[in-house]
C-alpha cells in the first residue's frame, strides 16, 4: 500500500475551518487507498507570537528554553487536527517530535536531525491511523525539545518521507507552487511546474522561503519527489525532482533576502591561518556565512568581508570582536543596510555573458552593486536596500523568466521518461541510520593553470560591474569566478575574476584598458593558481566545511586569494606549488563525508 505524507503550512492551519479542510485533505487520500502521514506546522503567526513574548521576558531567552517554549506551537496544532479528523470520522493519533523518535543534535533552534524511528509510526498506520505529526521538533540524546530552525517543519515531512519510503511528499502552502521568484513581490513571477533539487536548494538558501533549504538536502540524498501545491484548491503545483525544467534557459529563478548585513575586519594581516581564525569563530556559532570576499592588500594587511543574515549580525560581531587581538586586524564594522538579489540556474555553467547581462540589467535600473560573488550555479549581489526591489524585477526581466522557456519541459514528459528510466539511483546508497543530517561530499578537485585578473580602486557607482564584464566578453574571455567587495582604504571596491591562464595576457591588456577609462587605482595578476573545489549537498548550512577547508590550506601555510561558495560547491583559489598536496590532505579530513 503507498504512502502519501502531507505537510501543512501555518496558514494551512490558521483557524478552524482550514484545519476541517486539511483533515478532510488527509482523510481523502486514505480513503482513495494512501496510508497517510500529516506534517503540521504551528497555527498561523503562533511562532512569531511565541518569539515575540518570549522577546518581551528577557532580552537573551535561554537556547533550550526557547525551543522549549516554540515547540508548543506545533504541539496545539497536531493535537486538533487529529481531532478534527476524528470528528469528522476516521481514525487518527497526533505525535510530537519526541513520540516520532526525532532525534536530533543539541544545537537549539538550528537542531539537525539524526536520526527517526519508524516503528511507531508503522505500527499506528497499520491499525488504520492517519499520523499527525509535529514539524520543526525534535529530542536529543537528554530528552531536551530542540527545534530544526525557521520554516524546519519542510524538513521534518521530507526526512520523514525519506525514512518511510514514501511514494509522495506532498507540501500544501499558501501558494499553488513554486514561482520563479517570491509572489508577492513581483505579480509578474511564473510558476514553473519542475524545478531541479539544486536550483531550489539554491533559491531557497538565497532567500525564496517556500521551502526550507535543509528539506531539499534530504530529498535529494534520498531522491524523494517534492509537491508543492496550494492547500485552498487541488490545481497541481510544482514537482521539486532530480530533472530541470528546462536545458538551455540559463536562469531558472531569482531570489532576494531582503535583510542581509555585510560585515568587514578590516586591517587582516595577510598571511595563512588568518581566515580559518575568522571563520572558524563564526562557523563554531552555526552561523552560515555567505559572499565571502578578500581584498588583495597593501603593506601586507587585507580586509575581509562577508555577509550573514541580519538575525545572526549580533552574535558575529560579538564573535569577530573576540577575537580581534588574535587576528591582529584593526577593527569591524558592518553595513545592515542592505540586500541580496541573486538569480540561479543550473545551465549558466556552460553560457557566457550571463553575469554581465545580470550586471547591465541591474545598471540600468541605476542600482550601484556593492558585493559581487558567483559560483557554477548562481550570482549574488549585494545592494542598497532601499533599492533591492527595483534590483530583483530588473533581473527577473532582463532573464524574461514571467516567459516559459521555449524548451520547457512538462511533468508529464519528465514523468514518463523516469517511468523508462525506473533505477534512478539515490545518491546515498545506504541510509545513514545515525547520521540523517551528516555532510555528504560528492568529489573535492583541483583546477590547475588558472589565473587571477584584481582591478582595484573600481569607483563606487552604478554601472562599472557591466562596463568591465560586457568589455571582458567582448574580447572572447571566459571568465569563471568573479567576487567583488569592499575596500577598506577609500571606499572603493576591488573586482577580481580567474581566467584560463592561457587569457591572462589578453585578459590584462583588456583590464589595464578598463582601468584607464574608468580611472582606477591599477591591475594585478595572479599567476600559476589552481581551484580547489569541494562539491556536495548543503555545503553552506554545514558551516564547518569552509573551516576544514581553511585549516588544511593554513598547515599547508597556504593563503586563499578567492573564495566562492555555494549550496553545492565550495572553491577556493589558492598557488599552485602546493595544491595537490592540499587535494591529498583534503581528501583524508574529509574521508568520512565522502559518499
Ligand atoms: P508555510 O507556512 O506553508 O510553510 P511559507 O510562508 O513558509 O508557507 O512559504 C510560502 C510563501 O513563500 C509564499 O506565500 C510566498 O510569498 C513565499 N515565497 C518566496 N519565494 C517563493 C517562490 N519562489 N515561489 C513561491 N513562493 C515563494
Ligand atoms: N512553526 C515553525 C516556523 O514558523 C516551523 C514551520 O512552520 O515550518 O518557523
Ligand atoms: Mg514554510
Amino acid at each position: 500500500m503507498s504512502l502519501i505524507v502531507q505537510k501543512f503550512g501555518g496558514t494551512s492551519v490558521a483557524d478552524v475551518e482550514k484545519i476541517r479542510a486539511a483533515a478532510r485533505k488527509a482523510i481523502r487520500a486514505q480513503k482513495q487507498g494512501h496510508r497517510v502521514v500529516m506534517v503540521v506546522s504551528a497555527m498561523g503567526k503562533n511562532t512569531d507570537l511565541l518569539l515575540k513574548l518570549a522577546g518581551d521576558i528577557s532580552e537573551n531567552p535561554p537556547a533550550r528554553e526557547m525551543d522549549m517554549l516554540l515547540s508548543t506551537g506545533e504541539q496545539v496544532s497536531v493535537a486538533l487536527v487529529a481531532m478534527a479528523i476524528e470528528d469528522l470520522g476516521s481514525k487518527a493519533i497526533s505525535l510530537t517530535g519526541g513520540q516520532i523518535g526525532m532525534k536530533t543534535d543539541d544545537s537549539f533552534s538550528k537542531a539537525r536531525i539524526q536520526s527517526i524511528s519508524t516503528e511507531r509510526i508503522e505500527r499506528l498506520l497499520d491499525e488504520g491511523n492517519i499520523v499527525v505529526a509535529a514539524g520543526f521538533q525534535g529530542i536529543d540524546d537528554d530528552l531536551n525539545i530542540t527545534t530544526l530552525g525557521r520554516g524546519g517543519s519542510d524538513t521534518t515531512a521530507v526526512a520523514l518521507a525519506s525514512v518511510l519510503g514514501a511514494d509522495a511528499c506532498e507540501i500544501y502552502t499558501d501558494v499553488d507552487g513554486v514561482y520563479t521568484t517570491d509572489p508577492r513581490l513581483l505579480p509578474e513571477a511564473r510558476r514553473v511546474e519542475v524545478i531541479s533539487y539544486d536550483e531550489m536548494l539554491e533559491l531557497a538558501s538565497l532567500g525564496s522561503g517556500v521551502m526550507h533549504n535543509r528539506s531539499i538536502e534530504f530529498a535529494k540524498k534520498f531522491n524523494v519527489p517534492i509537491h508543492v501545491r496550494s492547500s485552498f484548491s487541488d490545481t497541481e503545483g510544482t514537482m521539486i525532482v532530480a530533472e530541470t525544467e528546462s536545458q538551455t534557459a540559463p536562469v531558472c529563478g531569482a531570489a532576494m533576502t531582503p535583510s542581509e548585513s555585510r560585515v568587514t575586519v578590516l586591517g587582516v594581516p595577510d598571511v595563512p591561518g588568518k581566515s580559518l581564525q575568522i571563520f572558524s569563530a563564526i562557523a563554531d556559532k552555526k552561523i552560515a556565512v555567505d559572499m565571502v570576499v578578500q581584498n588583495v592588500g597593501d603593506q601586507g594587511k587585507a580586509d575581509v568581508s562577508f555577509t550573514v543574515r541580519h538575525d545572526d549580525l549580533k552574535a558575529t560581531i560579538k564573535a569577530i570582536e573576540n577575537i580581534l587581538p588574535l587576528i591582529g586586524a584593526h577593527a569591524v564594522t558592518f553595513d545592515d543596510d542592505v540586500s541580496k538579489v541573486s538569480v540561479v540556474g543550473v545551465n549558466m555553467a556552460q553560457q557566457t555573458n550571463v553575469a554581465s547581462t545580470m550586471f547591465r540589467a541591474l545598471a540600468d535600473a541605476n542600482v550601484n552593486i556593492q558585493m559581487i560573488t558567483t559560483s557554477e550555479i548562481k550570482i549574488s549581489t549585494i545592494v542598497p536596500r532601499s533599492q533591492a526591489s527595483d534590483a530583483l524585477r530588473a533581473v527577473h526581466e532582463v532573464f524574461k523568466l514571467h516567459e516559459k522557456p521555449t524548451d520547457a519541459k512538462s511533468w508529464n514528459e519528465i514523468r514518463e521518461a523516469r517511468t523508462e528510466n525506473a533505477d534512478i539511483e539515490t545518491l546515498v546508497s545506504r541510509l545513514q541510520d545515525d547520521a540523517l543530517e551528516a555532510l555528504t561530499l560528492t568529489g573535492i578537485s583541483l583546477t590547475k593553470k588558472q589565473a587571477r585578473v584584481t582591478l582595484r580602486g573600481v569607483p563606487d557607482k552604478p554601472g562599472i560591474a557591466a562596463d568591465v564584464f560586457e568589455t571582458i566578453g567582448k574580447a572572447e574571455i571566459f571568465v569563471d569566478m568573479i567576487v567583488q567587495g569592499y575596500d577598506g582604504v577609500d571606499g572603493s571596491t576591488s573586482v577580481s575574476f580567474t581566467v584560463n591562464e592561457s587569457d591572462l595576457g589578453k585578459s590584462i591588456e583588456t583590464a589595464t584598458a578598463i582601468c584607464k577609462k574608468h580611472g582606477m587605482r591599477d591591475v594585478q595578476q595572479g599567476k600559476g593558481i589552481s581551484k580547489i573545489t569541494v562539491s556536495g549537498i548543503g555545503l553552506r548550512s554545514h558551516t564547518h566545511v569552509a573551516t576544514v577547508l581553511f585549516k588544511q590550506l593554513t598547515d599547508l601555510g597556504i593563503n586563499v586569494e578567492m573564495i566562492g561558495t555555494s549550496e553545492l560547491q565550495v572553491n577556493a583559489v589558492v598557488q599552485s606549488d602546493k595544491s595537490d598536496s592540499a587535494l591529498d590532505n583534503l581528501k583524508i579530513a574529509f574521508q568520512n563525508s565522502l559518499a
